[in-house]
């Protein structure tokens, strides 16, 4: 297929290491990965190829016709870049897609209101749903309503999220999202609005999952929340129609999409890193995670230009993130094999640079991890003392099986600005920032790649101490 970024990229992996990193006894790490994050910085390849993926494919929601051709274009992608077994790995998901959607204040005083139907949101009867609504500033006060106390209403919830450097706004109003619609049901209601979770104070609605809950769910934008608290505030009854299609499968055909560098001396100990191919469906997936799938395939084809490394990299674009299902997937499909991964990483918080990192519990001590540490400074990253804790969801199903696992934070302060609503275009992504993740992610590649680092064994050692 035609790719924006074949004729600019030569695929040239597998050439030797500089003669600068190579000692009489193997390649000197330190060197190596200090040479990789400067090569890093000034390589287009993460650029070339979320620019490619947004402009080619464009939003890919899983269960889509634009997943089938994201899952083209990542074998493509990886062949071109010279990776080594690329391959599909099928599975099934239930999805949900979205359909024609409106909403409108019928009265006192009509006007359209900016919304996106939540993911598993429940479609409005033919000819859309009218009721009266109960606004709720805080999740809370809604949550504190008995049984019954919402019959008959649509409930809207307008808390706003908090903006934090570690995204950590996200996670502590989350509820209010997954949740709200089932937590809103139960005490009656028959329909659900939330202010979107978003940092940003603009009139974009912001997509996103939601547990089923048998009525309709949006999203409003913050801009029209706030319009909602306001009329509130008149103390006048405020009516809203809203009219809402979308559909489900139970079973849509979905695709974790695979590559490798295969190493040397270990092929069968692997590191997996990657980001996730599929994208919610108002922007084109740039920094969720159209990034992060660039970022993944960067690195590990920088690391493979300084030759083969001793164990294998294998890059993964996993193919339902957003509506939950490729982390399960691929965590059984290499249930057999979890005890030879070496260390998982997923990259998936945007395109801003890494501020802070943790590496497995009681490995910062040792020669491979002090060489990877070692371009940190450079890179204006912080090493933190925290042993990892989350590494992602599309890894779950590997940590859960005890696979080692690492954090690389990236800022996530103008992420939710962003994340899941029109304005995550390719715009949105700072290529010195872009380059600045994939140099931190290629001297870890390197470094655990090229040692025979155990996180597993240093950990229990830790754990003894
Ligand atoms: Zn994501």
């Amino acid at each position: 297929m035609r790719n924006l970024m074949f004729s600019i990229i030569a695929a040239g992996a597998l050439t030797a290491l500089p003669a600068a990193a190579q000692t009489a006894a193997g390649p000197d790490l330190s060197a190596g990965a200090r040479h990789l994050a400067e090569r890093a910085l000034a390589d287009p390849t993460a650029w070339k190829v979320v620019e490619s993926l947004t402009t080619e494919v464009g939003p890919r929601p899983v269960g889509s016709p634009a997943m089938v051709r994201a899952r083209d274009w990542g074998v493509a992608t990886l062949k071109a870049l010279g990776f080594e077994n690329v391959h599909v790995e099928s599975f099934e998901t239930p999805t949900w897609a979205r359909g024609p959607e409106s909403a409108e204040v019928v009265s006192p005083y009509p006007q359209m209101l900016r919304i996106l139907g939540l993911g598993h949101s429940a479609p409005t009867p033919p000819g859309g749903l009218t009721a009266p609504i109960a606004l709720f500033r805080s999740y809370q006060d809604m949550l504190a309503q008995p049984p019954g106390a919402l019959a008959g209403k649509i409930a809207v919830v307008t808390q706003a999220m908090r903006k934090t450097q570690d995204g950590s706004g996200y996670g502590a109003i989350n509820a209010q999202r997954t949740a709200g619609p089932a937590e809103a049901a139960r005490r009656g209601a028959i329909g659900y609005l939330t202010r979107s979770l978003s940092t940003a104070e603009d009139r974009e609605p912001h997509a996103g999952g939601a547990a089923a809950a048998g009525i309709p769910a949006a999203a409003l934008s913050p801009a029209d929340a706030e319009q909602l608290e306001r009329m509130a505030a008149t103390g006048k009854p405020i009516v809203v129609r809203l009219d809402m299609a979308s559909s489900e499968n139970p079973a849509t055909p979905a695709w974790n999409v695979v590559g490798e560098i295969r190493g040397r001396e270990q092929p069968d100990e692997v590191l997996v890193l990657g980001g996730h191919l599929d994208s919610w469906d108002p922007g084109t997936g740039a920094i969720d995670d159209g990034a992060g799938v660039a970022i993944a395939t960067a690195a590990a084809r920088l690391v493979s230009e300084q030759g083969r490394p001793r164990r294998t990299i294998r890059v993964v674009m996993w193919g339902s993130e957003e509506q939950g299902g490729s982390g399960r997937a691929y965590g059984a499909a290499h249930r057999l094999e979890a005890s030879k991964i070496i260390v998982a990483g997923e990259s998936d918080l945007g395109a801003d640079p890494i501020w802070s990192l943790s590496v497995p519990r009681g490995s910062a001590r040792t020669p491979a991890m002090q060489a990877f540490l070692s371009v940190l400074p450079g890179l204006k990253v912080i090493a933190s003392p925290q042993p990892p804790r989350f590494g992602g969801s599309d890894i779950a199903g590997l940590i859960a099986q005890g696979v080692p696992f690492v954090d690389f934070n990236q800022d996530a302060t103008r992420y939710f600005d962003v994340h899941h609503s029109a304005h995550d275009t390719l715009d949105m992504v700072d290529p010195p920032s872009l380059a600045q993740n994939v140099a931190v992610w290629a001297a870890f590649l390197y470094t655990v790649a090229n040692s025979d680092i155990d996180f597993r064994k240093l950990a229990q050692q830790e754990a003894r101490k």
